[in-house]
């Protein structure tokens, strides 16, 4: 096995050319690794939005994706083969990926703020994916993972780190958090703040379901925005004047103005909903109120990864298994897509221990 790179092909879902749908299990070569790479072996692999926008070819997948290419970029799994340049990896490790590889040499990645590189190129976006039997990975992007914890957990430590990057931006400890939103990442944030010491964690959606998934990880309140305001919570809370910390989840205008409005002065807001368009806030409440925005991307390496193994070990990873609505064989992925697309699910596992590709 080492020495050399596996011949043969493997089962991989690849977006199979420009436009909606486009999805199919195809045979594929098995990736060849250089000096660098590991080969790993998909045990897990999860349903991100940002799969479910190049499902839809919406005008973000328009731009980016260069189909024929595999997808997919939440997973854990085996190293099954080590470059030969590779240090501190062998077969047998169990191992998830940091799903941004970077260019290693500018400003930013030579001073350990790889998240901030301008070259970042992005698995399952900008090169082939993990929905797939087999993906080479470069080491550096390895994350070495607890084997005592849930594989299912595992496969979702890519939106799980967006939701500990965000919630550990700003010290929580005694404050009153909103989260605007509660997607997958909306809820991971809930029993992050609470094991980090909030006070009140109050979270908005539109989606019912999700709002009472957000109740049993412990947030103090989840509010429907169509029918609630979020001033009636504080109210019932004793909140007289807004809350320290925002962090919105939803990607939402209206969403992330209403945040705005009901922010404490002095309030913290850290970013991570990606907007479709240009938005406008009340500026002057930025202004007056000495409000702090900060934008969020990806996961910080590896500082994200490492408290985020921590939280883990420490009770999150029973919460965080909650948020996992179905789990389905590879090969009926078109299932997990398509329940993703309609709202029904929030994380979906594809299983790909059951594909036989012989190595
Ligand atoms: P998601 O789209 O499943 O979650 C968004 C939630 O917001 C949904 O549950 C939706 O019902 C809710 N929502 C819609 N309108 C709302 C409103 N007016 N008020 C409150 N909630 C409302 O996505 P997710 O996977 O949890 O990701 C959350 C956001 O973060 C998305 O915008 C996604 O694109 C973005 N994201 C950013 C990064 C990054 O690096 N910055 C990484 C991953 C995801
Ligand atoms: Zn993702």
């Amino acid at each position: 096995m080492q020495g050399g790179n596996m011949a043969g092909t493997m089962k991989a879902i690849v977006k199979t050319a420009a436009g909606a749908g486009a999805l199919e299990l195809r045979d594929v070569p098995v990736p060849e690794i250089s000096g660098r790479d590991v080969l790993v072996r998909v045990r897990k692999a999860a349903i991100c939005g940002t799969d479910v926008h190049i499902f839809k070819w919406d005008a973000w997948a328009q731009r980016t994706i260069k189909a024929p290419m595999t997808i997919g970029h939440e997973f854990v799994g085996e190293i099954v083969e080590v470059g030969g340049e590779v240090r501190g990896l062998e077969p047998g490790m169990l191992v998830s990926s940091e799903g941004h590889v970077v260019c290693g040499r500018c400003r930013w990645c030579i001073t350990g703020h790889q998240h901030l590189c301008r070259a970042t190129s992005g698995i399952g976006v900008n090169r082939n994916g993990i929905f797939a039997e087999y993906a080479s990975i470069p080491a550096t992007n390895i994350w070495r993972c607890d084997k005592r914890l849930p594989e299912n957990v595992l496969a979702v430590q890519d939106p799980l780190g967006n939701a500990v990057h965000t919630a550990l931006t700003f010290n929580v400890q005694g404050e009153d958090v909103l989260i605007t939103g509660a997607g997958p990442i909306g809820l991971m944030s809930i029993p992050i703040l609470r094991m980090t010491g909030a006070r009140n964690v109050v979270i908005t959606d539109v989606n019912p379901g999700r709002l009472a998934l957000a109740r049993e990880l412990g947030a103090t309140e989840a509010l429907d925005v169509r029918s609630e305001k979020i001033a009636d919570a504080m109210e019932r809370l004793g909140m007289a004047e807004g809350f320290d910390v925002g962090l919105e989840m939803s990607g939402n205008p209206a969403a992330f103005s209403g945040m705005v409005d009901c922010m404490a002065n002095g309030g913290k807001i850290a970013i991570l909903g990606i907007f479709s368009d240009r938005i406008e806030i009340d500026w002057n409440k930025v202004i007056f109120r000495a409000l702090t925005l900060k934008g969020i991307y990806g996961r910080q390496m590896y500082d994200t990864w490492y408290k985020m193994t921590s939280l883990l070990q420490s009770g999150l990873a029973e919460k965080v298994a909650k948020t996992i609505t179905h789990e389905l064989d590879h090969t009926d992925f078109q299932k997990g897509f398509d329940a993703m697309a309609e709202g029904k699910a929030i994380k979906v596992i594809l299983d790909w221990t059951t594909a036989g590709g012989k190595k």
